[in-house]
């Protein structure tokens, strides 16, 4: 067979065919032998179905008239899983038709635009590929799924979703000491949901690094859609000069467009909906000669840096990866609809000390999300020339679906088309989202319920009634489900295992209406994160009484671990007694890189008594490329608890921090250390009996107070 394949590949060789040849390939060593014969204008067709572990490397020369390509059978019928990627090297390459899914790859790509380090793709074209939750199973593990290296490349009408492990999704690389203009044209393309990750790295597009950020890439971003791109502060990262971002849509989407490093980029006739999410930004501005013009923020709740605009502080003389001064910026004619927060001098400080210079901002539509001027300068803004903006308007909906002032051409222009769905991506492609319709399964008291857990789908309720069940391995969890009780006072769960639960990637758990007595023999939790849990997961008490009365030393009762994420933790209408260790425990990450295990977590209308430590919650670092953790417990009491500990709650570089309306008693103080970013933090109309005020630390901050503590009372 072989031998037979490498005879036509000489004659054709020889003949220089006139004709274009298609390829059909069933077999990896099929597909080697058709990308050695592939001519100008050939097909190289993988056969539908699954391809496992298949790391393929396609390299030819074709020509701007006569491309190589690589497609499927039929688009969407060709599935790498298991172990796969893809490498480009050569000229006018195309691949097209591919799924990414149910696996990961192996090295630090998905997609790479170059075979090695010394043959790169120029003039290649990757269009409708979908990558759907291909990420590697340690999140702090990092890869990029779409790797641009060369010039000239596009990536069109693809479909990135779901990326939950460290890395950018896509990014343009740039030669340490030989950077090239890349020209790279990034178009059309679905960039769909990306969780936060908890650590910088969770860029969803990222052109360059500081090293060569003041040559130009060229590189054009356009006309595609981020749809609740969370994976932190930067949502396009731009690190060299010269790019254009135009016409995208982004929604949902928490951080923002950020001209990070180099000089003359062009942002305009983008349009951000946030709807009022927290921490959905516009633009930031950094460096000298930027443009941003003609775009439309509207409900954008977020401030600091992930303001609707930011303009930056920056640091004199900086060196390359710091903060270069702004200069020279043009920001006219936007629309700034409903938003929180227009931030001039940001981030100034003893070292952020150069205000922005040379600068307007001019025409623009100015409204706040509350009537009040957004705009707030946290330096010197003088620098900033502010012109013709209109700062109160009648809205008045336009055919295109967007908000224009009555009687004005202030702000965004009235031609804007924001991009459609069906414009971006690839028509035949829906992720596997859709679950079975959920159960609601009925399990008698007794010992049935690891086994009704390991029974269960995605999205089912474990019905639980009124007795006793015994439990006594910790049962593993590795879907979202709930275990619905009776009540508290009817429903009662006995578990002597080192867990109750043991949650694994991308699962849920949510407890409610029930009594959990913790009997474990040595150090245990009620909920156990698994290590290595590959995507975010969730927690939810709702009406939970636990007991730790007859547990060893060492119970908490959720017991977060490095490596994995909980989007959220939540608490309601429950009680704790007796519990020895934490309540949450969560500073299991303790590496300097900023990685932190949850990004919400609420308490609230619960009771504490004789708990070690309500909630230990660390983020450590000095990394400002995320957005929490959000902290919240309110409308619950606290008593004798703490003492062991030194502190009732504790937090550690928490960003968000409400504590309100709580009622402590003869305990330990809340502990609240300032360490990163720009920490919100409001201990308010507490009672504090028996227990000592609040402390709230600054690690490096110099400055007035910045917690609010207010309307709290002591006593006894
Ligand atoms: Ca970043």
């Amino acid at each position: 067979m072989l031998g037979r394949l490498g005879a036509v590949a000489i004659l054709i060789g020889a003949t220089a065919p006139a004709h274009a040849a298609d390829f059909r390939v069933a077999t990896q060593a099929e597909y080697a032998a058709a990308v050695k014969r592939a001519h100008p204008g050939d097909t190289i067709i993988l056969r539908n179905g699954e391809w496992r572990d298949f790391q393929i490397l396609f390299t030819g020369a074709g020509t701007a008239d006569k491309p190589i390509r690589l497609t499927a059978e039929s688009k969407g019928g060709v599935i790498l899983t298991g172990r796969s990627n893809l490498r480009i090297g050569g000229d006018y390459l195309e691949v097209s038709g591919l799924v990414f899914r149910d696996g990961w790859s192996p090295t630090d790509h998905v997609i790479a635009f170059r075979k090695d380090s010394k043959t790169y793709a120029r003039h290649a074209r990757l269009s409708e590929v979908v990558i759907d939750r291909f990420t590697k199973p340690d999140r702090r593990a990092e890869d990029i799924w779409v790797a641009i290296y060369g010039q000239d490349n596009r990536v069109d009408h693809s479909h990135f979703e779901g990326k939950g492990n460290a890395g950018v999704t896509l990014a343009v690389i740039r030669d340490k000491g030989h950077p090239e203009e890349n020209r790279a044209r990034i178009d059309h393309n679905y960039f769909g949901p990306r969780p936060p990750l908890g650590s910088n790295g969770g860029e969803t597009i990222r052109i360059g690094t500081s090293d060569e950020s003041l040559s130009d890439s060229r590189t054009i971003i356009e006309r595609n859609i981020f749809d609740r791109c969370d994976g932190e502060v930067e949502i396009v990262s731009i690190k060299s000069g010269h790019n254009v971002l135009r016409e995208n849509l982004v929604l949902q989407s928490q951080g923002a467009f950020v001209l990070r490093h180099g000089n003359g980029n062009l942002v305009e006739r983008n349009v951000f909906l946030g709807a009022n999410k927290p921490d959905t930004g516009g633009v930031r501005v950094i460096n000298r000669d930027q443009i941003v013009r003609f775009n439309y923020f509207q409900d954008l709740a977020g401030k600091d840096f992930k303001s609707a605009l930011t303009v930056m502080n920056g640091v004199p003389n900086s060196v390359i990866n710091r903060y270069h001064q702004v200069a020279n910026a043009t920001i006219e004619h936007n629309s700034f609809v409903h938003v929180a927060r227009i931030t001039f001098a940001a981030g100034a400080d003893a070292e952020r000390s150069a205000p922005p210079i040379d600068s307007r901002f001019a025409g623009n539509l100015v409204l706040g999300a509350d009537g009040a001027s957004p705009i707030v300068a946290e330096g010197d803004a003088s620098g900033i020339a502010q012109r013709d903006n209109l700062l109160s308007a009648r809205l008045v909906e336009a055919p295109n679906g967007l908000l224009y002032p009555e009687g004005s051409d202030a702000g965004a222009p009235r031609d804007l088309t924001p991009v459609t769905r069906a414009e971006v991506g690839v028509g035949w492609y829906r992720p596997a989202t859709a679950e079975a319709a959920p159960r609601s399964i009925a399990v008698p008291p007794g010992p049935g319920l690891a086994e009704a857990v390991a029974q269960s789908r995605a999205g089912d309720t474990i019905a639980l009634g009124e007795g006793r069940y015994d439990v006594a391995g910790a049962i593993p969890v590795s879907h979202r489900i709930a275990l619905r009780g009776a009540g508290r006072d009817k429903t009662r769960i006995v578990f002597t295992g080192p867990a109750l639960l043991d949650v694994t990637a991308g699962a849920g758990a949510s407890l409610e209406a029930l009594a959990i007595e913790a009997r474990p023999a040595g150090a245990g939790a009620v909920v156990r994160i698994e290590p290595s849990a590959r995507a975010n997961y969730s927690l939810a008490l709702t009406e939970v009484a636990v007991d730790g009365t007859h547990a060893a030393a060492g119970l908490d009762v959720i017991a977060t671990a490095p490596g994995t994420f909980a989007d959220r933790i939540e608490i309601r209408r429950s009680s704790f007694a007796a519990i020895p260790g934490a309540v949450v425990a969560a500073t299991a990450e303790q590496g300097s890189k900023g990685w932190y295990p949850v990004e919400n977590l609420v308490i609230a209308d619960s009771d504490f008594a004789q708990v070690g430590i309500v909630a230990d919650l660390l983020r450590r670092g000095t990394d400002e490329s995320t957005f929490g953790p959000y902290f919240t417990l309110e409308n619950s009491s606290v008593a004798t608890s703490g003492k062991q500990a030194g502190a009732s709650v504790r937090l550690s570089g928490v960003q968000w921090t409400v504590i309100a309306g709580n009622r402590f008693a003869a305990s330990a103080p809340i502990d609240v250390t300032h360490s990163v970013g720009t920490p919100h933090t409001r201990i308010t109309d507490n009672l504090f009996a028996d227990t000592p005020a609040p402390l709230v630390r600054e690690l490096s901050y110099k400055g007035p107070a910045r917690a609010i503590v207010s309307g709290n009372r002591s006593g006894s």
